[in-house]
């Protein structure tokens, strides 16, 4: 048989006996694939912005963006009021440096990434 994957349109033979491990070795590739380019479209797309009239220009351009934020959901209905934008994650890996929310400008040590959902 040939199978054709669709993320990369690559044909492959493979033979009947070998239809399990063939089928799901090719999965885990395919997963693995989607998941590395989804990642790098993540990080291509992704601005670090710790000031929020750049935040609110940089939104515009269906930028990911990577802002301290100080935790409080009365900063992140300003963001989401005044952009569009609302959290889409924030990363384990976040710098816990001291930084200041874009809204409020408090201490923080929190980073999310914001984006305009569609
Ligand atoms: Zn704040």
């Amino acid at each position: 048989m040939v199978l054709v994957r669709r993320d990369n349109l690559k044909k492959t033979d493979l033979a009947f006996e070998n239809t399990e491990s063939g089928i799901l070795s090719m999965l885990e590739e395919i997963q693995q694939n989607l998941f590395e380019n989804a990642k790098n479209l993540l990080k291509e797309k992704t601005l670090e912005v710790t000031n929020f009239e750049e935040f609110k220009k940089e939104v515009e351009k269906g930028a990911f963006l990577y802002s301290p934020w100080c935790g409080q959901t009365k900063c992140e209905e300003v963001i989401k009021e005044s952009t569009g934008a609302d959290i889409r994650v924030i990363p384990f890996d976040a710098k816990t440096q001291d930084s200041k929310c874009i809204v409020c400008k408090n201490q923080t040590n929190i980073h999310a990434i914001f984006a305009r959902s569609y």
